[in-house]
């Protein structure tokens, strides 16, 4: 497949923001070639039995960082889809460390709009409610808002089916640049937005791809759950790229 052009032909973007998200991945590429933009790496080849044809990117931490990634890739590459994974931080008791997060849709959880109090009210951590996101939609050539992203649901599907070992479950991923540590906050994200893990990168790449019509899935393995008292450990990160490969290995089955 020398002269397989990963500009013109059908290729699957898969990004993490961190090596333990991404560096299983480009390691099991076949004719690896790494392409470089920007400040960004693209790694493509192709993945497991059936030669899925992939780019694998690492992102870099962050929201920036994942639309500036998303952005050229989408640009450069037009992949048929993208999944944006890696590790989270448990919001559900449901979930513990090493279980995996399918996503149904993701929310942007630092698009807020807080409402007025005057001078010396003090702070009101509650006191805000989502602020719309303008996206543009290549489709209509026009702009909407929106309050939350939708991962696509063939795909989720698909991720629902692989064969594994990884305990997986639907949820809602809230992503932002935050890190949140407070149980009343996680408490209210998960009755306001239903939120079953939280990223830093999601968000980014879920709005992208909504604007440009590919695509997207989101899929979170916990490397750490406040809710649960179980601490960071960004190792899991492989296991999450395991799954990955998995669901790439399958995916025809089910497409
Ligand atoms: N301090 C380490 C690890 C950072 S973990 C370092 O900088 O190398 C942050 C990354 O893991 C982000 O990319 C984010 O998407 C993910 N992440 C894991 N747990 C998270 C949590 N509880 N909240 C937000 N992001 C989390």
């Amino acid at each position: 497949m020398d002269n397989y052009d990963f500009t013109k032909q059908p290729s699957l973007l898969i990004q993490g923001a961190m090596d333990t998200e991404t560096a299983y991945l480009i390691e099991h590429l076949e004719e690896h070639v790494c392409i470089t933009i920007g400040n960004w790496k693209f790694h493509t080849g192709f993945l497991g039995t059936k030669r899925e044809a992939v780019i694998i990117s690492k992102t870099f931490q962050g929201i920036v960082n994942a639309a500036a990634a998303t952005s050229l890739a989408l640009a450069y590459f037009k992949p048929w889809a993208v999944i944006n994974q890696g590790i989270g931080g448990g919001h559900d008791k449901k979930f513990h460390r090493g279980d995996i997060v399918l996503g149904e849709k993701v929310i942007p959880m630092g698009a807020v709009a807080y409402a007025f109090s005057k001078e010396g009210a003090g702070i009101d951590a509650k006191g805000f409610s989502p602020l719309p996101v303008e996206i543009f939609c290549r489709e209509t050539g026009k702009t909407k808002k929106v309050t939350e992203y939708p991962c696509d649901i063939r795909l989720l599907q698909v991720a629902e089916q692989v064969e594994t070992k990884y305990h997986t479950g639907r949820g809602v991923i809230g992503s932002g640049d935050e890190w949140n540590s407070q149980i009343d906050r996680i408490a209210l994200l998960r009755e306001r937005y239903h939120t079953v893990v939280e990223d830093m990168e999601s968000a980014a790449t879920a709005q992208l791809c909504l604007s440009y019509g590919v695509p997207f899935l989101g899929v979170r393995i916990l490397s750490n759950s406040i809710v649960n008292a179980e601490k960071f450990d960004e190792a899991v990160g492989i296991d999450g790229q395991k799954f990955i490969l998995s669901l790439v290995e399958q995916m025809r089955e089910y497409m």
